[in-house]
C-alpha cells in the first residue's frame, strides 16, 4: 500500500504550529473547507476561524480547495478575502496546480490542510507537497464523503495495527 501517512497531524486548524511552518519555508496554506474550516452546515465563516485566517494572512498566502460547490464556498471567500477552487475533485491535483502557477510557488512552499485522507491528504501526496491532517470538526459529512470515510477507517485501522498512525496521537 502507498504511504498515505500525513506529514503532520493536529487536532484542528487552531492547534497547528504555524510558526514552525513559516520557519520551514512554507508560504502558502491550502485549506479544505468542510469539517476543516467549518461544519458543513455553517453557511458563514465562524468568527473563530475568520480571526485565525485573517491573522495568518500576515504571513501566508491562504487558499481554499473544496470538492463542494461554488455556492457553498462563496461566502467564505468573501468573509475571509481569499481565493478558492470549488468542485476540485480531490484527490486530483487540479486546484493545487492552479495555485502553484498563479502564485509562482515552489512545491516545498505549499502545504495542504484537511480532514480527509482520501481527498485532502492524497491530493497533497499526489502533488508531492507537505500535508497536514486535522480531525473533522463535526460528524456530519457530505453524502459522497461517507464512502470515503469507510475507506479511510479501513486504512487507519491497518496503519494502527502496524504502528504507523493512530487517531488522536498527534505529531508534527
Ligand atoms: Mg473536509
Amino acid at each position: 500500500m502507498r504511504n498515505l501517512k500525513p506529514t503532520m497531524y493536529y487536532k484542528d486548524i487552531f492547534s497547528i504550529n504555524y510558526r514552525k511552518l513559516k520557519k520551514e519555508g512554507i508560504k502558502c496554506l491550502i485549506f479544505d473547507l468542510d469539517n476543516t474550516l467549518a461544519l458543513i452546515d455553517e453557511k458563514k465563516c465562524p468568527d473563530k476561524t475568520c480571526k485565525l485566517i485573517k491573522k495568518l494572512q500576515d504571513d501566508f498566502i491562504i487558499f481554499i480547495i473544496s470538492n463542494n460547490t461554488k455556492r457553498r464556498i462563496k461566502p467564505y471567500m468573501k468573509d475571509l478575502g481569499v481565493d478558492a477552487v470549488s468542485l476540485a475533485m480531490k484527490p486530483l491535483t487540479i486546484g493545487l496546480r492552479r495555485i502553484k502557477r498563479i502564485y509562482k510557488l515552489k512545491k516545498k512552499e505549499m502545504v495542504m490542510i484537511g480532514d480527509q485522507i482520501i481527498t485532502d491528504i492524497i491530493s497533497g501526496k499526489n502533488f508531492k507537497i507537505k500535508t497536514i491532517l486535522v480531525d473533522p470538526l463535526g460528524v456530519k459529512d457530505l453524502k459522497i464523503t461517507n464512502l470515503n470515510r469507510k475507506l479511510e477507517s479501513w486504512i487507519i485501522n491497518r496503519y494502527r495495527k502496524r504502528g504507523i498512525f493512530e487517531r488522536g496521537k498527534y505529531y508534527e
